[in-house]
């Protein structure tokens, strides 16, 4: 007799004991149970219901059946399985970034395609995350027949639906009930039928598509790229183009031109902000066959928009980076907008780079990878430069604008001549002025809150979470102190030092203490402030950036969701405030970030009619970075940092990877990281040529996160097969001394030097 086996991967594993674990597959599962099928497993000891996905089936003979082998509880139906596609981007997560088979199933599914574990007649099955994703719809099929005289609610009822189908939830809004339909639907006047939940999230942006016409530059790219879109291979290309340039009108003609050729394009924004701009314009050109998927959908949204692509009804998926995973059939086109931006990396497992998953995606999809930025990663530059990506450049901004001309202010000097505040007098005299003459402004300023540190006048003492080493930071609606990373409060705020009774001072500014500052300097000003407490409504974004848009503010204060990609032709004036901090931050991005961040910034301004000017305020006004980023000078700061990294071996030189030992106990995660250092170096030296440097173990830059104290292994090394086979050994070994009691151990490929 033989049987059959699944092989799954259970949830909640972690790398220490991810392995397959077989199953045997009842006769009455036996026509559901594939590779990439969701199930439910009797796991552990108590045989406790755990989700799990399948990875292979197989046939064994019953006398070579494992001993103990349990049987699959249940089952989910057949098309919620992970396509072919899917799953191989999932054995991709899982080879790359050492992440658990399940954390990568749950990267590449939303969460409303999930399952959980649930009891039902005393039986173990799976439920649907949601289960709500549809919706009634009823449709006029007979007359209302005239005896018994029918109620005002039935003719009312008739009457909406004479001119086509509508929803339960239509008729609610005007009025009529679900009674009074299912009663209709019993006398066969009406039919209902179950559907999907609307999904055209935008039927409100018209379809009014303009002439595409392009710039003889832009065409020159266009021209250029055409051959690799057209060929249906797979090709990767970088399009370096100044602010303002018009790459976006490059990017919808490469889009006019892939659905022309029947196949569908994935365009990837880094932030969300990002994302109502870029769908305006997609949905006015292209019509209504464009889906989103970013989390601020809610889980039903999402989910909707996940079937539309799946089920094959999008051309066109805009997103943030989890829509890399968007279950597109004949891909081919993938646009990564701003491809610079951190955002792109995962923070959490699986911790993936988009840019990594989008070539994988180019490849099997034969797809053109087009990557564009004004200001690319040092990387990304170097391989276009070194011919591993095409490379592709707009020079100049559209209409022969010029770019916005940058000015510093000397903080220093301010101080000295007696300003107190955030704010200088220069930049408050030109804000003033762009008010006069009816322009826009934009402030940068990447921090939020009020005052960010709180410190004792007598003793030094600074206010701290308990939980985690960082200072908590005052913010002023809720008279409050929060740490920005556990959200840990402290209200009402502290007056005197916990310590000693001193006085507390607080210092350092956010953005809610610059929109003070701004209300009190330029009284009748309309200040719009965009930062993270500000948007955490949904469609906050949206909302605001329209309202800008609208002139309905005169300055937008914000965080670096002010900083790219926005499009506003009334904004002539820039202001970069707080940059300093950034500056002297640590990793070794820290320079290529602010380079780029000034720049986007500074390409907010100008973009129409009216020249642009940026200010930015500094204490080093002659610091190298901040001079090439004022002159917008791409090039001159990649060869600055290339020969840096060369020089100091970073990226792209070697791959950089940073081992994270995360406990309870300080010592012991500091001896632990210790050891793994130790392990790897024994392992690695059994072996030729693996290039490694170990370097550590240090504390990471925040010691204490959520009361768990934090070691890091740096490695720079080369990122290859042998290399991982090298990792996979040393947690092996790691394990075998019982050491992930002492420290959980976290891979980070994509690290500047921290978790
Ligand atoms: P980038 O993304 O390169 O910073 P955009 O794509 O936002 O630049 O273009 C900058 C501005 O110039 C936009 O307002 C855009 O509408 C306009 N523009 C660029 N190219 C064209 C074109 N070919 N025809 C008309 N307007 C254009
Ligand atoms: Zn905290």
């Amino acid at each position: 007799m033989s049987l059959l086996l699944a092989q799954a991967a259970v949830n909640d594993a972690n790398i220490h004991f991810d392995k397959l674990y077989s199953y045997r597959i009842p006769a009455e599962l036996a026509g559901r149970v594939f590779p990439g099928s969701m199930v439910l497993v009797p796991f552990g000891r108590g045989s406790k219901a755990r989700m799990a996905v399948v990875l292979a089936v197989g046939e064994v003979d019953e006398s070579d059946a494992p001993k103990g082998l349990k049987t699959l509880y249940d089952a989910a139906p057949e098309d919620a399985r992970l396509t072919p596609d899917l799953l191989e981007l999932v054995r991709f997560l899982k080879e790359r970034t050492f992440c658990t088979w399940f954390e990568a199933v749950k990267a590449v599914i939303p969460y409303g395609a999930q399952y959980r574990p649930a009891v039902v007649d005393g039986r173990h099955v799976m439920q649907g995350r949601l289960t709500r994703s549809t919706e009634r719809l009823y449709t006029l099929a007979g007359a209302l027949p005239e005896k018994p005289k029918p109620g005002p609610r039935q003719l009312a009822a008739v009457a909406a639906l004479q001119n086509g189908p509508l929803t339960a939830r239509q008729l609610d809004e005007v009025g009529i009930s679900r009674a009074t339909l299912d009663g209709l639907v019993k006398k066969g006047v009406l039919t209902a039928a179950e559907q999907d939940k609307a999904i055209d999230l935008f039927a409100a942006i018209p379809f009014d598509p303009q002439p595409l016409e392009l710039s003889p530059e832009q065409q020159q790219v266009f021209n250029d790229l055409l051959p690799n879109l057209e060929d249906a291979r797979p090709h990767a290309a970088l399009l370096h183009g100044v602010t303002g340039s018009g790459k976006t009108i490059v990017f919808l003609r490469l889009i006019q031109r892939t659905l022309e050729l029947g196949r569908r394009a994935l365009v990837l924004v880094p932030e969300i902000s990002l994302t109502p701009q870029m769908i305006r314009r997609l949905k006015s050109t292209f019509g209504s066959r464009l889906a989103v998927q970013h989390s601020a959908l809610n889980n039903t949204e999402r989910l909707l928009q996940w079937r539309m692509i799946q089920q094959g009804n999008a051309d066109i998926v805009v997103g943030t980076r989890s829509a890399v995973f968007a279950p597109l059939q004949n891909l081919g086109l993938i646009i990564m907008d701003e491809e610079q931006e951190h955002t792109y990396q995962s923070e959490s497992a699986p911790r993936f780079d988009a840019h990594d998953v989008a070539k994988k995606r180019a490849v099997m999809e034969n797809a053109l990878l087009l990557f564009a930025s004004a200001t690319p990663l040092t990387e990304t530059y170097h391989a276009a430069e070194s011919g591993k990506l095409q490379l592709v450049q707009l020079t100049h901004r559209y209409g022969g604008r010029p770019l916005p001309s940058v000015d510093f202010i000397d903080m220093r000097a301010e101080l000295a001549a007696g300003n107190p505040r955030e704010v200088s007098v220069r930049l408050a005299r030109e804000l003033q002025e762009n008010l006069d003459n009816g322009e826009q402004s934009i402030l940068l300023l990447n921090r939020r809150g009020y005052r960010t540190i709180g410190m004792c006048t007598t003793c030094g003492h600074v206010l701290k979470c308990p939980n985690c080493s960082v200072p908590l930071v005052y913010h002023k609606p809720q008279q409050a102190l929060l740490c920005h990373h556990c959200g840990h409060t402290v209200h009402p705020l502290p007056q005197t030092c916990p310590e000693c009774g001193g006085k507390i001072s607080y210092s350092g500014f956010g953005t809610q203490r610059v929109e003070e500052e701004l209300a009190e300097l330029l009284p009748g000003a309309r200040i719009l402030r965009m930062d993270q407490d500000s948007t955490f409504r949904k469609d906050a974004h949206e909302t605001m950036l329209a309202q800008f848009a609208r002139h309905e503010y005169d300055i937008l204060l914000g965080t670096q969701m002010v900083a790219k990609g926005l499009d506003f032709e009334k904004v002539t004036l820039v202001g970069v405030l707080g940059i300093d901090s950034l500056l002297f931050g640590q990793g070794f991005r820290a320079y290529e970030s602010v380079f780029s961040l000034i720049t986007q910034v500074v390409g907010r301004g100008g973009r129409a009619a009216l020249p642009g000017r940026a200010l930015i305020q500094t204490s080093v006004p002659d610091h190298p970075v901040l001079q090439l980023a004022a002159a917008q000078d791409y090039k001159g700061f990649y060869r600055e940092e290339i020969t840096f990294r060369r020089f100091s071996l970073y990226p792209p030189f070697c791959s950089f990877v940073v081992v994270g030992f995360i406990g309870d106990q300080e010592g012991a995660v500091f001896i632990a990281a210790q050891r793994f250092g130790a392990l790897l170096g024994q392992h690695a030296a059994q072996k030729p040529n693996i290039p490694l440097r170990i370097l550590g173990p240090a504390p990471m830059n925040i010691t204490m996160l959520n009361n768990k104290f934090r070691y890091k292994l740096t490695l720079k090394c080369r990122n290859d097969a042998a290399f991982r086979a090298l990792l996979h050994e040393t947690l092996d070994a790691y394990d075998a001394e019982k050491l992930p009691q002492k420290a959980s151990v976290i891979l980070d490929f994509n690290s500047d030097g921290d978790l």
